[in-house]
């Protein structure tokens, strides 16, 4: 096997964005021993406290951008919507990976649904526009319903409204008020799913079991693993997660998001570049998380082994299972259940629906388990 350019624990891996994924990737990293330099854009961030270093500067600080790629031997990314110009210049410094054209594919969604045509991966049919012109054009070519999304910094369904069909072009377009976006047709999906892929400095590629995805207010609610359907779907789905990863030259994890037809037919709703929501599970159900695998793949090791342990179900806690924002719910039924595993990102402020963490339930009745806790905290 040939040698591979690892990264000694001891070095310092720079982490574009302080979120929750980044807070997981510190905790992680300080179980294997390896340093992290977390990059706040100057947003709030939760990974602060478990980090070794921090700059808290916007991503197009110049200052923050040197003393960056000065300190970090490493970069990833936790978040991809930074501007292109700063990963193209951490990337002239310092390795990045994912590299800045695979973040900047999965960050807009024309590029993203371009690349997915180009590659004949399926996706739903859809069109870029640019104009109420354009959109009146795209919405006739389809014919009826469809969804219109914004092309850049779109996530948990912001920036998009589902359309009929019969709606007048040019309202839609004013009130709209994004420079690009793209009308997708509307899938009626049977259900969602999605893959975590990892690929490594060599091109090792690990995928995990689909997990199925049910959301709440279009926020993740629930992902359970593996996913209620046939093995022929699921081997599909990975086939379709790797060949992705392998286009994009992918170093890192990746997750790709499915829709799944009643047909047993996948399309491609669209792709992140970096940990995912729905790879939560792997922290207490795999025998590699997906934090751990973003790490050794970063870091040039060998990827470990993507393997289901048990069945799971991660459930969401979003902010307003909290009675009040700072009090928290109750707990203690969480903890006396055994096998549920709580994970709080040290946010103070339970605002709206904003994620504060997560909770893992193992076993072959997790989802009874966790939908019975949901219903008992939004109750209350
Ligand atoms: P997105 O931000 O693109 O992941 O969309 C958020 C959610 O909206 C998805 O998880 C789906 O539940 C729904 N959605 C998005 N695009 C479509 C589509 N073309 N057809 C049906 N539902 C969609």
């Amino acid at each position: 096997m040939p040698s591979l350019p690892i990264h000694p624990p001891g070095c310092i891996v720079g982490v574009i964005g302080g979120g929750q994924l980044g807070r997981m990737l510190a905790l992680a990293a300080r179980r294997m021993g390896v340093r992290t330099l977390i990059w706040t854009g100057g947003l709030e961030a939760p990974a602060v406290e478990v980090a070794d270093e921090v700059i808290d500067a916007p991503f197009d600080d110049a200052a923050a951008l040197e003393r960056f790629c000065q300190t970090a031997t490493v970069a990833t990314v936790e978040f991809e919507n930074i501007p292109r110009t700063t990963l193209e210049t951490v990337a002239a410094g310092i390795p990045l990976h994912p590299s800045p054209a695979a973040i900047s594919t999965c960050q807009n969604r024309e590029r993203e649904k371009n690349f997915l045509r180009q590659h004949e991966i399926p996706c739903t049919w859809f069109a870029v526009v640019g104009s109420a012109a354009e959109l009146a054009e795209a919405m006739k070519d389809l014919g009826g319903p469809g969804v219109l999304k914004t092309a850049d910094f779109g996530y948990d369904g912001k920036g998009q409204i589902k359309l009929d069909g019969t709606e007048d072009p040019e309202a839609v377009w004013a009130e709209f008020d994004a420079p690009r976006a793209v009308l997708e047709a509307f899938v009626p999906f049977e259900r969602e799913l999605s893959v975590m892929v990892a690929r490594g400095a060599d091109g090792q590629v690990v995928t995990y079991d689909p997990a199925e995805n049910r959301h709440r207010h279009h926020i993740l609610d629930v992902s359970i693993v593996p996913a209620r359907t046939t093995p022929a779907v699921a081997l599909e789905a990975s086939a379709i997660a790797r060949r992705i990863a392998g286009a994009l030259d992918y170093r890192g994890i990746l997750g790709v998001e499915f829709f799944l037809k009643e047909d047993g037919s996948l399309l491609v709703n669209e792709m992140a570049p970096r940990p995912h929501n729905s790879g939560h599970h792997t922290l207490d159900a795999c025998a590699t998380s997906q934090f751990e695998q973003q790490l050794r793949a970063v870091l040039g090791l060998p990827l470990g082994s993507p393997r289901l342990l048990s069945p799971v179900v991660m459930l969401n806690l979003l902010g307003d299972f909290w009675p009040d924002e700072t009090t928290p719910p109750d707990w203690q039924p969480l903890f006396q259940d055994g096998e549920a595993f709580l994970h709080l990102y040290g946010k103070r402020r339970a605002i709206g629906r904003r994620k504060m963490g997560h909770a893992n339930f193992l076993g072959p009745d997790a989802l009874e388990r966790a939908e019975a806790m949901k219903a008992a905290w939004l109750e209350r």
